[in-house]
């Protein structure tokens, strides 16, 4: 089989993530998270004073931009890429609640998707690559072979980001989550730069009432009929 790209793009807590490193495991594939890309922005930010609450100073954040080292390493003992931003581990932080809502305000800012998106087209300029994100069908890589559109009820969302946040000791609420989960949902459809929506190439995937395994298998069969 050829070696391809694969773009997965979709609403927030998706399950986008799970079922495209499950895929990438399977395939030998690059798996790269680029909503961990704009977390780590959003987390510089946030330690280097260029976010308060909600208020960005674009100047700032515009001359740091070129400074934001972001890698992602893939240790022994871990199964899955952990994020570096700048040298340091920031896989947890970037996870948290804190980060999850002000991401969307630093992702819908220019230069901040203009660095990001360079970035993650020499990451995956090779092929052989699995990407998910809100942008990636449409302006990353537009050309990508296998393009896959992931939708869910914003409650079951919720409740898998509850689940995940409360796994990891967050002792967050379910309205919290559902709030967070449709605002972003809200921003990342409405900015100006690269909203969120279906490449009109892509292939809708409501898994609203299927298990992971479902959702595994049904992704096989796409990447087998876009790759042979
Ligand atoms: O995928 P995840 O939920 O971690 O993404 C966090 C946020 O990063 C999204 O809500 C969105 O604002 C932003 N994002 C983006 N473009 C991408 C990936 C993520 O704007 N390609």
């Amino acid at each position: 089989m050829k070696k391809i790209t694969i773009a997965v793009d979709g609403y927030s807590s998706c399950g986008k993530s799970t079922m495209a490193k499950a895929l990438a495991r399977k395939l030998e594939y690059i798996y790269i998270d680029t909503g961990a890309m704009y977390r780590a922005v959003t987390l510089f930010c946030m330690n280097s004073g260029i976010l308060q609450g909600d208020k960005i100073d674009t100047e700032r954040l515009e001359k740091a931009l070129p400074e934001i080292s972001i890698e992602f390493r893939t240790l022994p003992e871990e199964n899955a890429p952990q994020v570096y931003l700048n040298g340091e581990c920031v896989e947890k932080e970037i996870r948290s609640m804190r980060v999850s809502e002000k991401v969307s305000l630093v992702s819908a800012i220019p230069s901040v998707r203009e660095a990001m998106v360079k970035l993650q087209r020499e990451m995956g300029a090779k092929k052989g690559v699995i990407m998910d994100g809100r942008d990636i069908g449409t302006t990353v890589f537009p050309d990508a072979e296998l393009k896959i559109f992931v939708t869910a009820s914003p409650e079951i969302r919720a409740r898998r980001r509850l689940d995940e946040l409360k796994a990891k000791g967050s002792a967050v609420t379910f309205e919290e989550v559902l709030k967070n989960v449709q605002e972003r949902d809200y921003m990342d459809c409405h900015r100006e730069v690269s909203p969120l929506r279906k490449a009109d190439d892509a292939i809708t995937l409501d898994n609203t009432c299927m298990t992971i395994e479902q959702q595994d298998e049904w992704l096989m069969q796409q990447y087998r009929k876009a790759a042979e």
